[in-house]
This record gives C-alpha cells, structure tokens and sequence, in this order.
C-alpha cells in the first residue's frame, strides 16, 4: 500500500479520482483558519509560531485558512511560519503556486522545534494498514505474492489492539504509520505546545472489518489490479490514533462528526455570507456544497473530526458543547 500509494500521488493528479472537503468549498478551509487562531490564542500567542499542514494536496485548505486568519488574526497572519509535509514532487509543486513561502518536509520528525498548529485533512486514510485474519486460536496477515493476496502465520496477533478477540475469520486492520504518528505528536504538543486537528473518515470505534479501498477514475476499483494507478485509502482507526496521542502526553477531544464539528464552528453562516453576494446559481452551489460536508447520510456522520493538544488547552472550539 505505501508502494502503490508513493508512486500514484508522485504520477497522478489524485482530484481527477476523487474529491475532498477544501475542493468542496473555501468555507471549510475558512473555518478552520479561524479555529486554529482561537487555539493560538489560548495557547498564548506564541511569535513566531509554526503552522504546518500533513498532505496538503493541492494547498487549498492552508490557502483558505490563512486568508481567514488574515481577517480575523492580523498577529497571528504575520507570526506563522508555514511549513507543508508532503512527499510528493508534484503535488509539492502544486502547493508552491499557492504557498510559495512554505518549507517542505518529508515527515512531522523534520519540522523544526516550537510550538505548533497543524492541520490534516484526508491524510491519515493514505497511510499504508496491515491486515490480520483470525484464524482458529491464531491470527495470519495478509501479504502481496505475485499480484495476489496470500495469508500467512503472523508471529502473533494485532499489537495492543482492542479487537484481538475478534472473531473466526474477522479481518483487523492496524496503521503503524499513524499510531506512530499519534505518538511523536502527542509528545511533541505536550513538549513544546501547540494543537492538531485531524479530519478524516472511519468508525468512531475500533470494530473487526475490511475497509481497504482503492478509486481510480473516480470510481471504486480492484486494490491490486493496477498498483500506482488508483488511489488506495482505508478506514482510520480514531479510538487507537487517540490513544497513541494520549500515551504520547497530549490531551485529545473527539472524534466527533464532521457534519456537528462544522455547523458548530458555523461552516452554514460562513456559507450564508458568502452565498449572499454571489448570483443566484452560485449561491445555491455555495448552500449545496455546504450540505454535502455536514448532512449525516453525506459527508458528514462517516467523517470525524479529532484535535490533539498540549494538556494545558481548554477544550478546542467546536468540541465543547
Ligand atoms: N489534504 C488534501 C489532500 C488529501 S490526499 C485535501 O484535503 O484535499 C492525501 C495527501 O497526502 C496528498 O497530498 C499526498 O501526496 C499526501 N501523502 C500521502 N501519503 C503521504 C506520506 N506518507 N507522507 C506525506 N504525505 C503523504
């Protein structure tokens, strides 16, 4: 999965397979800008401040945010120093026409010290799971051989999981890649302050089940028919990523709906100002569009939203009641 994924987004354009909330609309970036500058200021305006974003595609939502930031946070627009992590050449190269003055990074290990304000949105999904299959008293993990899934013994079950007692030939999916993440994060925010806000989509709890997917063309596909052709993604497991980001030391809020997360920052008002001073046509794209990421059989109940913060934050805008 990391293979086919490395070189899919380092050849293809990913929004000619699918879409995303920041493509949707430029009120979901604004939003969120305007969360990260409350965040900033419960934090204690730190001068300067890192604002970086994990897999930031075409640059879209980090655009839309610190435009909001300019209006809302004058101080916290001139105190942020934008770093972007991304492993594709080209979608860097994509977000450099928008974000001309960011660092690049390969991973979160090589953003430089300070506090920090970082944002994700669909990037957890990308990262590369392991299958495990229960198998009588024991577990095999699924592997690539010649184009084929192939089941072998694994040395032992899916670490530290809360599904291992799954049942006869339940599938467990585990992501190293973003429980590591959690961690280093956790610790890192606990460390030297900061906030994080992911937004992606899986189950609010951890449960048995295959959700690996693969889009190409903009339509579901066979995952190992065409490795590096189509964009593979799977279910991310929210309740392990929290309590990764817990052992790491940070305080985390959430999962919580994408579509209460939105309407509570007031993604529907934001619509409303914009839609008011556009044509009839394009404002009802605007409302439509709004709809799509907040109404519960849409994007809006699948997708959650889930911060990780230095213990010390107050719960962050959208997860207090
Ligand atoms: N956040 C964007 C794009 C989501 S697509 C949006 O909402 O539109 C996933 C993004 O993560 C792409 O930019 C992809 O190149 C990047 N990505 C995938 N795996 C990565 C990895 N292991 N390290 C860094 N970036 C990665």
């Amino acid at each position: 999965m990391a293979a086919a994924n490395a070189v899919y987004y380092a050849s293809h354009d990913p929004f000619a397979d699918f879409t995303t909330a920041p493509e949707i609309t430029q009120a979901f970036g604004e939003v969120l800008g305007a969360w990260l500058a409350v965040m900033w200021q419960d934090m204690g305006r730190p001068d300067p401040v890192l604002l970086a974003e994990a897999g930031p595609g075409r640059g879209t939502l980090m655009a839309d945010a610190r435009r909001a930031i300019g209006q809302v946070a004058p101080d916290l627009r001139r105190a942020l120093r934008l770093h972007l992590i991304e492993t594709s050449r080209r979608l860097r190269a994509a977000q450099a026409k928008r974000l001309a003055d960011a660092a690049w990074h390969n991973s979160l290990a090589d953003l430089p010290d300070g506090p920090l304000l970082l944002l994700a949105n669909e990037f957890l999904d990308a990262l590369p799971i392991r299958q495990f299959v229960r198998r009588g008293a024991g577990w095999t993990e699924r592997h690539v051989r010649d184009g084929r899934l192939v089941e072998l013994p694994a040395a032992g079950p899916p670490p530290s999981d809360p599904r291992r007692d799954a049942c006869e030939s339940a599938v467990v999916e585990i992501c190293p890649p973003a429980v590591e993440l959690a961690q280093a994060l956790g610790a890192r925010l606990a460390g030297q302050g900061g906030a994080a806000l992911f937004l992606d989509y899986g189950p609010e709890r951890s449960a048995p089940g295959e959700s690996l997917q693969a889009l190409r063309g903009g339509r579901p596909a066979d995952p190992l028919a065409a490795p590096g052709e189509a964009d593979l993604t799977a279910h991310v497991d929210f309740q392990t990523f929290a309590a990764a980001a817990r052992a790491g030391g940070a305080a985390v809020h959430g999962p919580l709906p994408q579509g209460v997360f939105l309407t509570r920052l007031g993604l529907l008002q934001r619509t409303d100002r914009l839609a008011r001073t556009q044509p009839p046509r394009r404002a009802l794209a605007l409302i439509e569009a709004a709809r799509r990421l907040v109404e519960p059989d849409r994007m809006g109940r699948l997708f959650k939203a889930v911060a990780v913060c230095h213990p010390r934050l107050g719960p962050p805008p959208g997860f207090a009641e």
